[in-house]
């Protein structure tokens, strides 16, 4: 059986260094916010070019502390509106809500699945304060064309960088360093993952990273005395500590996945299925690799017949889920055919050359 996923595997190379810092982790004594916390935050600015990276919990603490922070600087009041991608993880939509926001979902466009422009123009109202976009996938968001959009509105910039760690523009910049802030997340699934919850959040903001710095720590200026009424969602020492070590690996890392994307796109060969649209450049670091099928029921059991694993990102839409009915009553087509369509193969920097041969080969079989 090939898995979709196994993690045991992905850090395997790491057993004797994991076991070796946790050893030194516990003889210290110092399990929240320490040096581990503290260089990894120097080391992921420092990877991400921007002057700030504060951790969190995990990733839909970072997106909704990035929005209260923009509050409490007075930037933003309750109710105002954010632009966010009508096909992304929940968990973007949540971010905006628990920070007293309202998304306005955008249709998405159907070949790299980012905003589609057009609609995004035409959500704008006098109340839409930020545009969120979602480097799904892996693969950036056209940021030259939001960034632009946003200044010509006046609208802050935040982007959710939880699929795409590392993904570079054509000038050499990294997701996280392209908006007024980003949030990570480093769930273990993630291209740069813990061995648990983390989450991260970039900026180069020197105002807004000072308030969600006692933000994500009870609001406390210095220890017991309370700024603003805030939340714990500090970031792991432990997990710092882990995530320092695979942060070195990620680039390597990156680059397996997309040689690995590059063989899936030269050798899959079947006209019942669309591969994505990548221009074979940095901005993508495959998180997933997406692939579109009328017939997807029929080619999951076939390739689980081949000992295949796959999976589906997402199979319902955030306005079709029950949790959000208060979007039930809206429409968008494309975002609802993607995730008739979609479905994931497998692809890991861990994957052997049969692997990627037996997969390949049941596609083009069915
Ligand atoms: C994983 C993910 C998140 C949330 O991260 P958690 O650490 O699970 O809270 C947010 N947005 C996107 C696009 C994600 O893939």
């Amino acid at each position: 059986m090939i898995p979709f996923l196994d993690l045991q595997a992905v850090n395997a190379s790491y057993k004797e260094v994991f076991a070796k810092t946790f050893t030194s982790f516990q003889e210290k004594g110092w399990y929240i916010l320490g040096d581990e916390v503290r260089l990894f935050e120097k080391e992921f600015a420092a990877y991400c070019g921007t002057k700030y990276c504060v951790g969190t919990a995990n990733g839909l603490d970072a997106l909704r502390i990035i929005l209260e922070g923009y509050k409490i600087l007075g930037r933003l009041t309750e109710g105002d509106e954010v632009l966010v991608a009508s096909n992304t993880y929940i968990a973007t939509i949540l971010g905006i809500k628990q920070a007293g926001l309202v998304p306005v979902l955008v249709e998405a466009e159907s070949q790299t699945y980012n905003f589609d422009f057009d609609d995004l123009e035409n959500r704008v109202t006098a109340r839409t304060k930020v545009v969120m976009p979602t480097h799904l996938y892996g693969q950036l968001a056209d940021m030259e064309g939001i960034n632009a959009f946003a200044k010509a509105n006046e609208l802050l910039v935040v982007t959710d960088c939880a699929q795409a760690h590392g993904a570079k523009d054509k000038n050499g910049n990294r997701a996280g360093s392209l908006a007024d802030a980003a949030g990570f997340s480093f769930y273990p699934t993630k291209n740069l993952g813990a061995l648990g919850d983390a989450g991260a959040i970039t900026s180069n903001d020197t105002a807004l990273v000072e308030v969600i710095k006692k933000y994500r720590n009870y609001g406390f200026q210095e220890r017991y005395i309370a700024e603003y009424e805030g939340i714990n969602s500090r970031l792991d020492e432990l997990q710092a500590a882990f995530l320092r070590i695979k942060l070195r690996d990620l680039d390597n890392a990156n680059n397996k996945r997309r040689a690995i994307a590059s063989y899936y796109l030269e050798k899959i060969k079947n006209d019942k299925l669309s591969l994505p649209s990548w221009d074979g450049s940095e901005n993508h670091v495959f998180h997933l690799f997406v692939i579109r099928t009328k017939e997807r029921a029929k080619l999951r059991t076939h390739l689980e017949a081949q000992g295949i694993a796959t999976a589906i990102h997402y199979p319902v839409p955030p306005h079709k889920q029950n949790a959000l009915a208060q979007y039930a009553h809206q429409s968008f087509p494309i975002t609802e055919r993607i995730h008739d369509e979609v479905m994931s193969i497998p692809l890991n920097p861990v994957l052997s050359d049969t692997q990627l041969e037996q997969i390949t080969t049941a596609l083009n079989s069915f």
